[in-house]
């Protein structure tokens, strides 16, 4: 017997039909004589019509209201679920987030502060099957929160660490985690394993399969973690610590993955003084004002002379930058603010970075090869991202897809 989370995606929530394949895969673990706690998304699209309908009702919208709207959608599946899983004799009943409860602060991006077991291990020794929301929590102050969008991966491995699962499966609409996302290159290739640190810089960089902050739970308890498909009934991918693909002696590619994120906005200071403290004088503000920036780049100027900034942001918040960065204007001493987002960022990730060097030459060239002009750079220990025009997404995904050599060997 083991102890399970499975948690379903929207598009394997998307109508009573489905709910009905899905209570049959919940059906056949519960047979298997496991103990069950299954985290369910909101319908696809639900969770995109709910946040227009606030943005509708006002465009700067109180965040404590926009998760009352937003986490319904949880709701509905959740009560569906446990509906259809009655129906097949399963002794399954929902459980809010506020019912265990799920405590979280914050609204919009809540942050999971901690999950009492006791609600569960209750429904695990009565044989119980328990369906939970996924998404949301309840603040010290008694209301709904929400934790950002795809946050139910996150809710998923936060319960299985709380119960202390054996594994946490997470059931999508496509069969593993790929070299990159399938939708865009059919020559991805299905990933067997993958370890929690690459796992946690492809989502961080962009590959939407699981929520980034889903990963790092994982990482940090440990939590065997595997993505799979709701629709076919075949082994997805384990996302696991080192040791275990050390061990597996499997061959390793030097590059695991290839991400993009069109979330980047672009925005470049002209003019700007060459002294010290310029910099920080344009970055307090951002931080200040909760923005996160993330690629940066500075001309270096003869000495006396200006120079230019250039750094993104995410697009959601570009807006906000601007107006931010026009009142330091004066106080700095920059010329203009110019502001861009058809652009995205696109990153080749894998741990063999490390040992392996020319990784970034590649990218380099490959795109040159392309006329693929590279409007901004950063690297980690196990990561390569540019900044190009957005129009070119697709085309730089598939040349270094090929370039690092992930093309399917079967692939036309
Ligand atoms: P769910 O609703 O089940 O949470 P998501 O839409 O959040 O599903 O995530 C699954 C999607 O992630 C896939 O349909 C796929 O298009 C996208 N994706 C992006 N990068 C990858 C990748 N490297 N491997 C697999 N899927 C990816
Ligand atoms: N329904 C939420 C969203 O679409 C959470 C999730 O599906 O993970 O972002
Ligand atoms: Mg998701």
């Amino acid at each position: 017997m083991a102890r399970i989370v499975m948690k379903f995606g929207g598009t394997s929530m998307a109508g009573i039909e489905r709910i009905r394949h899905v209570s049959g895969l919940v059906k056949r673990e519960a047979e298997r004589g496991n103990q069950l706690a299954v985290v369910v998304s909101a319908m696809a699209g639900e969770t995109d019509r709910l946040v227009q309908l606030c943005r509708e009702a006002a465009s700067l919208y109180d965040p404590r209201e926009y998760d009352v709207v937003v986490a319904s959608g949880e709701q509905v599946t959740s009560g569906l679920l446990a509906i259809t899983l009655q129906g097949m004799g399963l002794n399954a009943r929902s459980y809010m987030g506020w019912q265990l409860p799920i405590r979280a602060s914050g609204h919009a991006s809540a942050l999971i502060d901690h999950i009492d077991a006791e609600v569960l291990e209750k429904v695990f020794e009565q044989g119980g099957i328990a369906v939970i929301p996924g998404f949301q929590g309840i603040t010290p102050e008694g209301d709904l929160a929400t934790l950002g969008r795809g946050g139910s991966d996150t809710s998923a491995v936060a319960l299985a660490a709380a119960v202390k699962a054996d594994r946490c499966d997470i059931y999508t609409d496509v069969d593993g985690v790929y070299t990159t996302d399938p939708r865009i290159v059919p020559r991805a290739r299905k990933l067997d394993m993958v370890t929690y640190e690459e796992m946690l810089e492809l989502a961080s960089v962009g590959a939407k399969v699981l929520q980034t902050r889903s990963v790092g739970l994982a990482m940090r308890y440990k939590m065997p973690l595997q993505v799979l498909s709701s629709f076919e009934d075949r082994p997805g991918t384990m996302i696991v610590g080192d040791e275990a693909i050390e061990d597996s002696k499997m061959e390793r590619n030097v590059i695991t993955g290839i991400a993009h994120d069109k979330n980047e906005a672009m925005i470049t200071l002209t003019g700007l003084p060459d002294r010290p403290g310029t910099v920080a004088a344009v970055f307090e503000p951002l931080a200040a004002a909760n923005v996160n920036v993330d690629m940066i780049v500075q001309s270096v100027p003869r000495r006396g002379e200006e120079s230019v900034l250039t750094f993104t942001v995410p697009t959601a918040a570009l807006a906000h930058s601007v107006a931010e960065l026009h009142k330091v204007r004066e106080a700095i001493g920059f010329a203009d603010i110019l502001t861009e987002t058809n652009v995205v960022k696109v990153s080749a990730v894998g741990v063999g970075m490390r040992s392996n060097a020319g990784i970034a030459a590649r990218m380099f060239k490959t795109l040159a090869d392309r006329g693929i002009n590279v409007l901004a750079i950063t690297t980690s220990e196990i990561k390569v991202s540019v900044l190009i025009p957005e129009e070119y997404t697709e085309l730089a995904v598939r040349v270094l897809h090929t370039a690092y050599e992930l093309d399917a060997e079967d692939a036309e």
